[in-house]
């Protein structure tokens, strides 16, 4: 079965926010081979229970008011551009989101929200090349010279610090930012 395609994280089971699954959805009630592993944000626990399609099509947002990215953290940055409410809308309520360290942020670029790449070491980073490399050197402020060097070896994919690549939906800029637990 083919995934549902969502526009800012076309890769969500690269990205393991989509695991392959035989758990029934707690909002369609369909074992649908598929489910969702990030985060949920709703008054109900979540954990793990809701597919991917009841998340695509907006009812598992109906459903439990569910949202799987913090609103306020879209564009969450002073350097970031503020994004249209209807762009808010679709990432919080019907775009899978992924776990952080910290509280998760949406990089947004050329009036919209980019499209989430994954977590991304140094290993990662030096594959999508300098842009990327210099994209989350820039989100981590000052370093430079042998303090960079240092962070970005300690830069892994699972571990911490980590980064958070994105791709801007309109002109393919790569963006992001980095935490630690
Ligand atoms: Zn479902
Ligand atoms: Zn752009």
């Amino acid at each position: 079965m083919k995934l549902p395609e969502f526009k800012y994280h076309p890769d969500p089971l690269g990205t393991g926010s989509i695991i392959e699954s035989d758990a029934e959805c707690e909002c369609c009630g369909q074992a649908r081979g598929f489910i969702y592993t990030g985060p949920v944000y709703a008054e109900e626990e979540l954990n793990d229970a809701l597919c991917p399609w009841c998340i695509s099509d907006g009812a598992a947002h109906e459903k439990f008011d569910a949202t799987f990215t913090d609103e306020d953290g879209i564009g969450d940055d002073e350097s970031w551009e503020s994004v249209p409410d209807e762009v808010v809308a679709q990432v919080s309520q019907r775009t899978p989101g992924f776990s952080g360290w910290q509280q998760e942020r949406w990089w947004t670029h050329c009036g919209d929200a980019a499209a989430f790449i994954g977590r991304a070491g140094h290993e990662e980073l030096s594959a999508h090349g300098p842009e990327a490399i210099a994209a989350i050197q820039e989100s981590a402020g000052l370093l430079d010279g042998k303090e960079w060097n240092e962070f970005f070896a300690a830069l892994g994919k699972e571990g911490s610090p980590t980064a958070y690549l994105f791709r801007c939906v309109k002109c393919g800029a790569l963006g992001g930012y980095q935490d630690c637990d």
